[in-house]
């Protein structure tokens, strides 16, 4: 049996008449760059998402880098981020000239650690402080951090938080005070990505970053047009991070399905916890779900040895599985220049040397699940 990591060629075939449609009709009205498709979209995102302005933009790398920007973030700042994410995350940071400094994460969800961001700010000089701007949590595997904490400390520092949502789409943190709030509505900026891989992907690169505050939105508007308002008129310089409207008329189709398909998501774990369950193999750990809505865009699970050779094996059985992330981004040969030591972010090099993540797309079939779970048991029997 083969079971791919990912099946996206099994979703196309669910919704293709619709996709060719939509493209269709991008063609006849030919406003291909931020037409009415982009628009639509950013209105149902904005409302998805619970925030009140989306900005449609190029990739999550973009909406990443025209937020940090928005935000006046550059040379020397400052900004606390986690060494387990994406490279993008902290490479936005670097390529402004600003500092990513890295807190380690929490051993079950993989989120930034909030004690451990505590204590790093607390013992931060003056100096140190004063540069200090932004919190850039990530909602690591679809499930968000802890963001009671992150805005709270935020708030006292008077610094923006910059949320990384790019695989969260539709996460729901349960906070203190007992409502639910939604992934990218929570900071002042929200940045999400398209890319195909994630649970609510395009045929291409595509990105949005969310927000509440009116101010940001008419700065994240100008920032994605090279920073020009009036046309032509530059007060400052940004990029080029337009979205495009094939992006936004396919990504308007699947929105549709999104909820479907996170809850297939989500039975499929709930199908693999119950089968490992019965094998009862040991030292395996499964995510832990906090409160609130985990949408599992990664089933990633700790092994106790041989993670290495269980990849292997399980690839040579036609099972797609893969490492995110074999190396922390405070050990990445580009970031040598910031001095840090694995020991640094311990949990991060242990979650790094010890995780895999299992296929967990929408239209896994239970007997692929099944198969996954008979292989992995079957390894460790030997
Ligand atoms: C995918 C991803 C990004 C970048 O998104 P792109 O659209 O690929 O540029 C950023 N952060 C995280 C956590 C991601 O998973």
């Amino acid at each position: 049996m083969n079971v791919p990591l990912l099946d996206l060629k099994a979703q196309y075939e669910t919704i293709k008449e619709e996709i060719i449609a939509v493209t269709m009709e991008v063609y006849q009205t030919q406003r291909f760059i931020l037409g009415p498709k982009a628009e639509e979209l950013e209105r149902r995102i904005a409302r998805y998402t619970q925030s009140k302005y989306a900005v449609g933009v190029s990739s999550g790398t973009d909406a990443l880098l025209a937020s940090l920007m928005s935000a006046g973030i550059g040379h020397g700042d400052l900004v606390v981020t986690s060494p387990y994410t994406f490279f993008s995350t902290a490479g936005s940071i670097a390529r402004l000239g600003a500092i990513p400094v890295f807190v380690d994460i929490e051993p079950l969800t993989y989120n930034i650690d909030p004690e451990k961001l505590e204590k790093r700010i607390s013992i931060m000089n003056a100096k140190e402080r004063s540069h200090l701007k932004a919190i850039l949590p990530v909602h690591l595997f679809g499930q968000c951090a802890d963001m009671d904490t992150i805005l709270a400390m935020a708030k006292s520092l008077g610094i923006v938080v910059i949320e990384d949502a790019a695989q969260s789409i539709g996460a729901d943190y349960l906070s203190s005070d007992g409502s639910l709030k939604r992934a990218g509505s929570m900071g002042t900026y929200g940045c999400f990505s398209f890319f195909p891989s994630k649970n609510l992907g395009c045929f291409g690169d595509g990105g949005m970053v969310t927000t509440n505050d009116e101010e940001a939105f008419q700065r994240l508007k100008i920032m994605r047009v090279h920073g020009s308002q009036p046309k032509y008129y530059h007060k400052v310089i940004g990029g080029c991070f337009r979205l495009d409207d094939l992006q936004a008329a396919i990504l308007l189709i699947k929105l549709n399905y999104l909820d479907e398909w996170t809850e297939k998501r989500r039975e499929n774990v709930r199908i693999y916890r119950e089968l490992f369950a019965r094998k009862g193999i040991e030292g395996l750990e499964f995510p832990f779900e906090s409160k609130g809505r985990h949408i599992y865009n990664q089933f990633v699970i700790r092994i106790g040895q041989k993670r290495d050779e269980l990849k292997r094996y399980l690839t040579n059985q036609g099972v797609g599985c893969e490492v995110y992330y074999p190396v922390p981004l405070h050990m990445q040969e580009c970031f040598r220049y910031l001095d840090y030591r694995p020991e640094d972010c311990p949990v991060s090099i242990e979650a790094a040397a010890k995780t895999i993540a299992l296929p967990v797309y929408p239209e896994l079939r239970y007997e692929q699940i099944e198969y996954v779970v008979e292989k992995i048991d079957s390894f460790y029997r030997g």
